[in-house]
């Protein structure tokens, strides 16, 4: 059955460098694309910690060396990640299109999602960012506002907040293209964060995690499947002991007991499997993917992965 599909891409479709990136995208664009060629629509968001990490150590090294450029804050960092991911990636998807000679065009939307400034997370920044700092370069960023913290015994680095998507600014033109068959990759890393000022929106200091982003934007598309693509075939409980156990079919409430159980890493597989869940319970007949790249085809065809309904 055809489908409408989100996907959000992990860190491996996309490498940690300039070069690995340009490498990771093809197979990356062919996983995709067989998904379109079977008739399903497809939406692709993307996380981007390597890619805004470099951004953002790129900008701070060129304020430290020559004042004249200010800081650049991470919301401007979040929106050069996703036109630097989505030119690649969009010109990986449209060879691999030609090549099949499907006639689709690929377009990144630069995405803008809102967050709540009462949101939590605000009071609580965990997410690290940047380059390890000195005692002495701590002290300095935290005369000026920021949050440091001594990341175990490595040195110092700033956190940030990781405030919950609230909604997406650009979804009508999403929607759109989506509804003309075009291809889109939206809510790169999350989003670029942003707070409601009457008319104004305003970048703030803090990153989304690109698997609620994902959530959402799928909620909003209406879509069927939320597939979440990551470097483990199928989500695991008692996961790297002994006991590990691969789960393959799960209600969210079988899994949302072992969540509640402490089975999955906070940061890495827990915000999947609380996407997955929170995805997969918003409508009758959604349910949510996770697996690895590689893996995609299998997984929508019921073979493998871990599927939540
Ligand atoms: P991504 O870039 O795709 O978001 P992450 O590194 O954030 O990737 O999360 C995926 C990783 O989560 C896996 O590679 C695996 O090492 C780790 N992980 C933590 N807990 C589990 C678990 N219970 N089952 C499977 N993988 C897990
Ligand atoms: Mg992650």
């Amino acid at each position: 059955m055809k489908k409408k599909i989100v996907i959000a891409l992990g860190g491996n479709a996309l490498g940690t460098n300039l070069e690995e990136q340009m490498v990771a995208v093809k197979s990356t664009a062919i996983a995709i694309v067989d998904l379109i060629e079977a008739g399903n629509e497809v939406v692709i968001s993307h996380g981007n910690g390597p890619q805004v990490g470099m951004i953002n150590i790129a900008m701070s090294e060129l304020h430290k060396n020559n004042p004249k450029y200010s800081l650049c804050p991470m919301s401007v960092c979040v929106a050069m990640s996703q036109a630097y991911i989505g030119y690649d990636l969009q010109n990986a998807l449209r060879e691999e299109l030609l090549s099949r000679n499907i006639t689709k065009s690929v377009s990144t939307i630069i995405t803008q999602v809102e967050v709540n400034p009462k949101d939590k997370a605000f009071e609580n920044p965990t997410k690290p960012i940047g380059s390890f700092m000195t005692k002495e370069e701590a002290d300095i960023s935290m005369k000026s506002g920021k949050v440091v913290i001594e990341d175990a015994g490595r040195g110092y680095r700033e956190v940030i907040a990781s405030p919950k998507p609230v909604g997406i600014i650009e979804i009508e033109t999403i929607k759109s293209l989506v509804e003309m068959g075009q291809v889109v990759i939206a809510c790169g890393g999350g989003g670029i964060p942003v707070i409601k000022e009457g008319n104004h929106l305003k970048g703030v200091n803090a990153v989304i995690d690109k698997d609620f982003a994902s959530c959402t934007l799928a909620k909003e598309l209406h879509a069927d499947c939320l597939i979440i693509l990551t470097a483990v075939e199928k989500v695991a409980i008692n996961f790297g002991k002994p006991n590990e156990k691969w789960l393959h079919n799960i209600t969210t409430a079988e899994i949302k007991q072992y969540a509640k159980e402490g089975h999955f890493a906070p940061g890495s597989m827990l915000p999947k499997v609380e996407a997955a869940i929170d995805f997969a319970s918003s409508k009758d007949g959604r349910y949510s993917l996770i697996t690895l790249l590689e893996k995609a085809k299998d997984g929508i065809a019921g073979i493998t992965g871990t599927i939540i309904t």
